[in-house]
């Protein structure tokens, strides 16, 4: 079924759970699964929604399994049958999987209608697992519709997507749907030891954890990585072996030294640092994910961890983190370390032992100056909700871009198009910003939040219109905002705003992305400030609407 049939697939594919009573993280999913096996009140059709790794397929199997079993007990299936027999063989013939990402046409669901007419080969039921659902093409779901609207008594459909907003509702209507979630961090885990206990390995606890933690919440990735690290290292990695492969290094020092700063530790910092160099890692790598950690910290210490898709474990451990400093702190330490530059030299650790320095010795070095003379510009951070970007380097911002909450007016908001014109010396490019493209912008970012808010994030304020000519919409994006360019230009990220798109003007709309000459404009014409000002935009501040150095004299500023 699923495309990616590696070898690196063969542990998972050998443990899954073959009972309801192994599968793990679930409960409350599994549990009405199962009561409506034993009750024989099975649905006709089920969607299950979850993020990739969460036994979305393991559980369509097993329910497949379990409806044809023919000595169940309390639901589950008994696994000695001659039923129970084929699927444990792989050979079953009532259960048809499909991979929608792969099969997308029609023609399989036409082939699918067909087929739905026959009786099963040898069970009560036929099963449909269609994985991937969302990525069927209107005339399948249309012909899927049909199938579902009159479903056949001996007719199980399992519908299992990542993505169910792009799921028609007239299908989800028609569905039971049961939303997966993310593993917490001791379900993964118990399951590695079940397997390694099976296969032979031996292997501390930590650095299960460490597995674990790495797969954020996907059995399946954490699987995939326990067998890689079986087949590379024997039957007995280390914990050192496993943080080496795992790439953890680097991100598991950033968080140590994340530690070190709100501790006020210079010397274990600094040591920290100089070991990360020595082993060659790259610094502004290390920066970014500090400057992410950091950020992270601010939204948990906020309370609005709900933004950040973390397991609940990553978030536990970050709130008695950030509990060790006040906010004010945090915020700090993510600009210093968000300004560390390393143009001279990406591999030098002098940026980030400044840094720190600064941090824990507190602000009264010289190189502060300027980013005090901006202070009461760039506060208030991040309650405010809008504008309130702490300053990062261009990568971390795609992150927090996207999961910056949304506490912002959902008006034309006036963070970025209209927040943000140009500065008086920079000509809007080609001509063309004039406010009523800033406006349809606008518009289309909106009519996108509908379907995907997260996707619309990576519209707001990062491009404009640079044209609009029989049906095909061109959008500039601004020159550090090439990653979000590249999250539009999926072919998921088009399809989304193409439609957006066309629904708002009435006509098809071709969405084509180019680069913008300049940077985004971060200041206002009636901005005030010196080179000061610059100096610290330059550095990545930014002015904050609305606040003391705001421009309350700019008409276009209502809300
Ligand atoms: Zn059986």
């Amino acid at each position: 079924m699923s495309t990616s049939s590696s070898s690196n697939e063969v542990f998972y594919r050998k443990w899954r759970p073959q009972s309801f009573s192994e599968v793990v993280g679930q409960n409350p999913i599994t549990q009405t699964v199962r009561n409506s096996v034993a009750s024989g009140r099975v649905a006709h059709a089920y969607l299950f929604c979850g993020p990739r790794g969460t036994g979305k397929t393991s559980m369509g199997r097993l329910l497949a399994k379990a409806v044809n079993c023919l000595q169940t007990a309390d639901g589950e299936p008994c696994n000695t049958c001659e039923s129970c027999q084929s699927y444990l063989e792989g050979r079953a013939m009532d259960l048809v999987e499909m991979d929608a990402a792969s099969n997308r046409g029609i023609d399989e669901i036409r082939k699918l209608r067909d087929r739905v007419g026959l009786a099963p080969m040898a069970g009560r039921y036929k099963v449909y697992l269609v994985d991937e659902v969302h990525m069927l093409t209107p005339e399948a779901y249309n012909a899927l519709l049909k199938t579902l609207e009159e479903p056949p008594p001996h007719i199980i459909f399992i519908l299992a997507t990542t993505e169910p907003h792009k799921v028609p509702a007239t299908i989800i209507s028609r569905c039971q749907r049961f939303d997966f979630r993310r593993l917490p961090l001791a379900a993964v885990v118990s399951r590695l030891e079940y397997i390694c206990q099976k296969e032979g390995i031996q292997i501390e606890a930590a650095a299960l954890q460490e597995i674990a933690r790495s797969a954020s919440g996907s059995l399946r990735d954490a699987i995939n990585v326990l067998e890689q690290l079986a087949n590379y290292y024997g039957s007995s990695p280390s914990l050192e072996q496993v943080r080496d492969s795992l790439g953890l290094t680097a991100d598991a020092r950033a968080r140590q030294l994340v530690r070190h700063v709100l501790d006020k530790d210079l010397s274990a910092g600094l040591k920290l640092i100089a070991a990360v160099r020595d082993d060659g890692v790259d610094m502004r790598q290390f920066q970014r994910e500090m400057v992410d950690y950091l950020r992270a910290l601010l939204v948990v210490k906020a309370g609005a961890e709900d933004t950040l898709d973390l397991a609940a474990e990553e978030v536990e451990e970050m709130r008695s983190l950030s509990s060790l400093a006040s906010s004010e702190d945090i915020l700090r330490a993510l600009r210093g370390f968000g300004q560390a530059d390393f143009r001279d030299d990406p591999q030098s650790s002098l940026p980030l032992e400044l840094a720190l320095a600064d941090q824990v010795l507190g602000p009264s070095a010289p190189a502060q100056v300027a980013a005090e003379e901006v202070e009461p510009v760039v506060r208030p951070p991040f309650p405010a909700g809008r504008q309130a970007a702490p300053p990062q380097p261009p990568r971390s911002r795609a992150r927090q871009e996207s999961e910056r909450p949304a506490p912002r007016p959902p008006k034309p908001a006036a963070p970025s198009a209209e927040g943000e014109s140009p500065p008086p010396e920079a000509a809007p490019v080609a001509g063309t910003t004039a406010p009523a493209e800033d406006d349809l912008l606008q518009r289309i970012r909106l009519a996108c939040k509908e379907v995907d808010h997260r996707l619309a994030a990576y519209l707001n304020g990062t491009c404009e219109v640079k044209s609009l000519d029989n049906g095909v919409l061109v959008l500039a994006f601004y020159q550090q905002f090439g990653l979000h360019r590249e999250k539009i230009e999926t072919p998921a990220g088009r399809r989304i705003v193409e439609e957006a798109a066309s629904r708002l003007l009435g006509q098809t709309i071709t969405l084509e992305c180019t680069a913008c000459e300049r940077q985004r404009a971060e200041g206002r014409p009636s901005m005030r400030g010196g080179h000061l000002v610059q100096a610290a935009r330059q550095m990545g501040a930014r002015p904050v609407v609305g606040g003391k150095g705001g421009s309350s004299g700019d008409p276009r500023n209502e809300s």
